[in-house]
């Protein structure tokens, strides 16, 4: 049998082995922080006094993942750790990255360049915790406290801002009087954030379970003055007990409470920017009408199920949830290609060649399949299909007259 240590021990096994060969090395950061709140932890990342040239020296698999930053990957029985060098970042440009990142021989200067006191902690190999920052504590109390000055930090770095708020969505944490204070006093520095990196917080906001306390925070901040489309849609999260939407839902509830358009300074994937202007536009067309049969169709039961939430949120009492799940189950086609009777074979059958006419046709053949007015059988859609067609060339023929 083999047995298969787990992460914690393997990256304890790694700490050794640099301190054998030396080198300062401790878990650092979230891993520390989530470890000690005893909640899943995510990745493990290692800070050691070795430069990244000794650590790819010492250790057989690794990966120059972020060199830039002094950080190796060690793949280590294939489990990854990142191992950044102990660093103290050089002067900060651009309201978010420093100029310079310079190596340093020891932990405390690494610890003190990072963002909230809760993630200034590290752990050795045996299990002993060192906290310059008073991080511990702060953990008891379930408070994010900027380490050092906050003005400061939130000024070298205004992503910080975002990322307090991250922490209040996954911890359920108080943020601290005076980084509060100093927060929001510079929220208007988030404009200088690539809009990128701004989406990725937004994100990973909404993904954590305390979402809708960090919106409403984002609210009471008033951050929206700096997303202005986005200001009704947190306003209005922030005031619900819990987040109901995920990404998707969140962009399209608060774009459709805005103007109803997705503006162009947005980096939207297609993908997500095809699903978000779908949901922006079901959630429009049912702004006083029920989830219709064509909706289900057109839209897939899912998309509706989304739009639907939103609705129920913005109509009190509404909620068409069930009703989508019915349509959906007695819909007799789910896609045109599920029709029996095809464009192929108006082509094949009949003197109908040109396609626009043709797209008519299946158009309102699905119709009425989705209706229940023709079964989907081969014959009854082309009966009716020869129909329409000598309706229409009856028509043209009277035209030509
Ligand atoms: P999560 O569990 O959400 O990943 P995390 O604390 O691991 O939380 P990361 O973004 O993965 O967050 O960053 C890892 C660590 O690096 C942080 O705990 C913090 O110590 C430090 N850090 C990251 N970004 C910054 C920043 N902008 N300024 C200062 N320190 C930072
Ligand atoms: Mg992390």
């Amino acid at each position: 049998m083999t047995y298969v240590k787990d992460y914690v021990s393997l990256g304890k096994e790694l700490l050794a082995i640099l301190n054998d060969h030396g080198y300062d090395a401790y878990f650092v950061g979230g891993f520390v922080r989530d470890f000690l709140l005893g909640i899943p932890i995510s990745d493990i990342d290692i800070a050691s006094s070795a430069t990244p040239d000794q650590v790819m020296a010492l250790f057989e698999n690794t990966k120059e993942t972020g060199l830039k930053f002094g950080t190796i990957t060690i793949v280590y029985h294939d489990f990854a750790f990142e191992v950044t060098t102990f660093r103290s970042d050089g002067k900060y440009q651009d309201n978010r990255h420093p100029t310079n990142v310079i190596y340093s021989q020891t932990l405390a200067e690494d610890l003190v360049r990072r963002d909230f006191t809760i993630n200034a902690l590290a752990m050795d190999k045996d299990g002993k915790i060192i906290d310059f920052c008073e991080g511990i504590n702060d953990i008891k109390q379930k408070r994010i406290r900027a380490v050092g000055n906050p003005d400061v930090r939130f000024k070298e770095d205004a992503l910080r801002i975002l990322r307090a708020f991250r922490f209040v969505a996954k911890l359920d944490f108080q943020i601290e009087d005076s980084t509060w204070k100093h927060l929001v006093a510079n929220c208007g520095l988030l404009k200088t954030i690539s809009v990128e990196r701004i989406m990725q917080e937004i994100k990973s906001i909404n993904n954590n379970p305390y979402s809708a306390k960090a919106f409403k925070l984002m609210d009471a901040a008033n951050i929206s003055l700096v997303f202005p489309d986005l200001t009704k849609g947190i306003a209005l999260i922030g005031s619900l007990s819990k987040n109901p939407f995920n990404h998707y839902q969140f962009y399209a509830l608060c774009f459709y409470l805005n103007d109803g358009e997705i503006a162009d300074y947005w980096r939207f994937s297609n993908k997500e920017h095809l699903i978000i202007s779908k949901l922006i536009n079901l959630v429009t067309v049912t702004e006083h009408e029920h989830f219709q049969v064509e909706l289900v169709y057109a839209y897939g039961a899912d998309l509706c199920r989304y739009a639907n939430s939103i609705q129920k949120i913005l109509r009190l009492g509404f909620d068409d949830d069930a009703l989508i799940q019915e349509i959906d189950k007695n819909l007799p086609i789910h896609k045109v290609c599920d029709l029996k009777f095809k464009g192929q074979d108006i082509i094949t059958t009949s003197n109908i060649k040109d396609a626009r006419i043709i797209g008519e046709i299946i158009s309102d053949l699905v119709l009425m399949v989705i209706n229940n007015q023709l079964p989907n059988e081969y014959q009854a859609l082309r009966t009716y299909a020869f129909d329409w067609i000598a309706k229409f060339e009856g028509k043209a023929v009277a035209h030509d007259k």
